[in-house]
């Protein structure tokens, strides 16, 4: 058997501070509570299909869930995703994760499939750079959209309008994003000439955990590449003494820049799935709830009472992408309604079984 060193091999003797790996003193409070043997604190790097990466102040570390930990948790949503910090202990070559400290903040989606569930994309991530792309398809809705998601998440967002090499005049949809984006910052770049880097690079380097967030095509890879300098590999090739990596697809990573700063960069976060964003449309839409005080009806929906003041004032294309986020978040609210009354009906029919045993077995 051949044992090809990851091209990456030189980081994997690199030592990271906890500092470096984005430590603050929410996670020291709680490791305070739970120190144990042997136990130190590492971040997921990568995750797939139960195999972790983790970084920690001695360096990287292929790991997996103690037992315990994967048998106890009530969803899915209760197990390590990227960005996560654990509690680890070094078993020889491999590391096995205790314990999950709580989230900061954390970006969700729906699963794939027919089942309603949370599932975590990246969590602890404190900056959000909502990339969307200067071109002619420029879209305010969109960027409400995913402003909607970022504020939900817990993190602060910054708005990247990136391709300003494609845009003469960038004024009218820099314009058009200020409004959509109300007050949060926003940075012009070109991944391809270069506009910007420099000032995106220092907002990370001073925002902890980013990550980047917005539609297939604006630029999100090229931006990555642009700050790390290099390509980053999509594959990670075999370890010595440990062939079970080997051409596993690096799906999710957090990447530790070097002036400092670090970016999560999944490909989860480039969907756009809205979990549970009522509090997210809220703050998107502060104007609104501002404007609904002055309806004449306290519960005024907006779509057509007597005296709404929101219709009355409010761009009609922006109430219309309200309308259509709010009712995105209604369907999926009554979507996990049904899911948890479907769960309960089955519990109540296995309670219903296990009686029916019960008394078949006593009457005999
Ligand atoms: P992603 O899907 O958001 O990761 O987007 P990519 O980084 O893959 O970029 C999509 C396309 O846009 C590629 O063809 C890039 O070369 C191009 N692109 C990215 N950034 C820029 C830019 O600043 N200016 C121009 N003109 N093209 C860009
Ligand atoms: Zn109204």
């Amino acid at each position: 058997m051949t044992h090809v060193r990851a091209c990456r091999a030189a980081k994997e003797t690199q030592v990271y501070s906890l500092k470096d790996l984005g430590w603050c003193d929410f996670f020291e409070a709680q490791w305070n509570e739970m120190q144990g043997p042997d136990l130190f604190p590492a971040r997921v790097a990568e995750e797939s299909r139960g195999s972790y990466v983790l970084y920690s102040e001695s360096g990287e570390a292929w790991a997996e869930l103690r037992g315990r930990l994967r048998h106890n948790a009530p969803t899915a949503a209760a197990l390590p995703a990227v960005g996560d910090w654990v509690l680890a202990q070094n078993r020889g070559s491999r590391a096995t994760i205790h314990h999950l400290f709580a989230r900061r903040s954390k970006f969700s989606r729906k699963s794939a499939g027919r089942k309603t569930e949370e599932q975590i994309v990246a969590a602890n991530v404190d900056t959000v750079l909502l990339v969307s792309s200067l071109n002619c398809d420029f879209n305010p809705r969109r960027i409400e959209r995913y402003l909607a998601l970022a504020w939900e998440s817990g993190a602060r967002p910054f708005l990247i309008l990136n391709k300003s090499d494609l845009c003469e005049n960038s004024a009218g949809p820099a314009a058009g994003a200020e409004s959509a984006a109300m007050g949060v910052p926003i940075l012009i770049t070109s991944a391809l000439r270069g506009d910007g880097l420099a000032e995106l690079r220092q907002l990370i380097r001073k925002s902890g955990t980013s990550a980047l967030l917005g539609s297939s095509g604006v630029g999100k890879s090229s931006l990555v590449n642009a700050l790390l300098g290099r390509d980053l590999q999509p594959t990670r090739e075999v370890r010595d003494n440990d062939d079970r990596g080997r051409h596993t697809t690096t799906s999710r990573q957090l990447i530790v820049l070097d002036g400092g700063g670090l970016l999560v960069d999944t490909p989860g976060m480039r969907e756009l799935q809205l979990w549970d964003s009522a509090e997210g449309l809220e703050h998107t839409f502060a104007d609104i709830r501002e404007l609904a005080q002055l309806c004449r009806f306290r519960d005024c929906s907006h779509t057509g009472e007597p005296g709404c003041a929101v219709i009355a004032s409010l761009d009609e294309a922006r109430l219309a992408s309200y309308h259509k986020l709010a009712r995105e978040q209604g369907f999926l609210a009554s979507k996990q309604d049904a899911a948890l009354r479907s769960e309960r009906n089955k519990a109540v029919k296995r309670l219903m079984k296990e009686q029916r045993r019960f008394y078949h077995d006593h009457d005999r």
